[in-house]
């Protein structure tokens, strides 16, 4: 395949990419890069809380019917498994099949961008007006050589590793997630501190004809053994029956300071997960793809889209970094005990 020149190279086509494309103005020509054969159906809760819901009006979509789920949760009950405490708060989500949702941004992210899908990129280089980039697909090796390049390729980002060597990146954990097949009588989204299973939380989330478990742990060498416990555990609290189906796992990131969120430089604008942008204290990413996506393909637009998107990143990466401060609080058992037992602590 020839080398090609676009004005913008998106790297990944999750919720961060594909909001990128459907943000660019008119008139641009522009590329996604997706790793991924099969781009739609990340391993992932599904629950959209409502500053995705939020994102998603902003961008003047509406989530088609067939990509959402029953029961939408309304409730968040959270469980102190060691210190034997419960309380409860209400929160309105979206549940969404992941897969049916990614397909369906995708869809309408191939109408402004072309898109490559199983193409790696594996290198940037930047010149004085432009970024090349090596992709490798099957067994051709392409150079992208764009204008812009938003690196939206997630927690594992080849992209902010390549382009910003010497930045700070957060740390990730590794997320597991099964399925427990059954009807369950299960309404609310369950959430569980055990520090014996991890110093992050483990999860229960309905969707049709079964529930979702899930957890993410620092250590990947004990993941797998510690992931058996979460869902012997959980299943028993919940009274679930089923045997797990298939166990998939994705990396999360997990922003400790402030400098781990990174809006990327003049020509390469880093996004979503890459950019560092998730919750630190629910892990919730994908309204701060579907905002830091969106505003990095509206500064294309500008004369100086880098300064463009640096304006709008500095909002996003404020509601992230109110996150920090909440983290250190409910990842500590003490802090969260004692914020437990205020009644209208959420
Ligand atoms: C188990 C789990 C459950 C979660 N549940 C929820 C939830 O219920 N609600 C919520 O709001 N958030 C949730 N999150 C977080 C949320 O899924 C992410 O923060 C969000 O999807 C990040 O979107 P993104 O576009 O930044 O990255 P991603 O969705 O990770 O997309 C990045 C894309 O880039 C591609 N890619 C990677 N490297 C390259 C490369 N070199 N070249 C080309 N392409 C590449 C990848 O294949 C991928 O498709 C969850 C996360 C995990 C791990």
């Amino acid at each position: 395949m020839p080398d090609i020149r676009v004005d913008v190279l998106i790297v990944g086509a999750g919720a961060a990419g594909c909001a990128a494309a459907l943000s660019l103005p008119q008139g641009i020509r522009a590329i996604i890069a997706e790793r991924r054969r099969n781009a739609a159906g990340r391993c992932c809760g599904g629950l959209l809380a409502p500053d995705a819901q939020r994102a998603l009006v902003r961008l003047e979509l509406t989530i088609p019917e067939a990509a959402t789920v029953l029961p939408s949760p309304r409730t968040v009950n959270v469980h102190d498994v060691d210190a034997g405490l419960h309380q409860n708060y209400r929160r309105n989500y979206v549940n969404v099949d992941r897969a049916r949702f990614d397909a369906w941004l995708l869809e309408l992210a191939r109408e402004r961008a072309d898109f490559l899908p199983g193409a790696a990129v594996t290198e940037v280089a930047r010149g004085d007006d432009a970024v090349t980039a090596t992709v490798r697909r099957r067994t051709n090796v392409i150079k992208v050589r764009a204008g812009i390049v938003i690196g939206a390729d997630g927690a594992a980002s080849s992209i902010r590793r390549l382009a910003f060597p010497l930045a700070r990146r957060p740390r990730t954990a590794v997320a597991m997630q099964t399925r427990i097949p059954g009807e369950a009588a299960l309404n609310a989204y369950e959430v569980f501190f055990a520090r014996r299973w991890t110093n992050f939380y483990a999860w229960a989330i309905p969707k049709p004809g079964e529930v979702l478990i899930g957890s993410a742990f620092d250590d990947p060498a004990s993941a797998g053994g510690r992931f058996d416990e979460v869902i012997r555990c959980v299943k028993e609290r919940l009274a679930l029956a089923g045997d797990p189906l298939e166990r998939r796992s994705r990396l999360l990131t997990r922003p400790r300071r402030t400098s781990d969120f990174h809006a990327g430089d003049e020509r390469i604008l880093l996004a979503g997960e890459t950019a560092g942008l998730i919750s630190a204290s629910s892990g919730e990413g994908i309204s701060y793809a579907l905002e830091s996506g969106a505003a990095a393909g509206r500064a294309v637009a500008s004369t100086e889209p880098a300064s463009e998107y640096r304006r709008a990143f500095a909002g996003i990466r404020r509601r992230a970094a109110w996150k920090l401060p909440k983290a250190r609080v409910i990842f500590s058992p003490p802090l969260r005990r004692f914020a437990m037992r205020i009644p209208w602590c959420p």
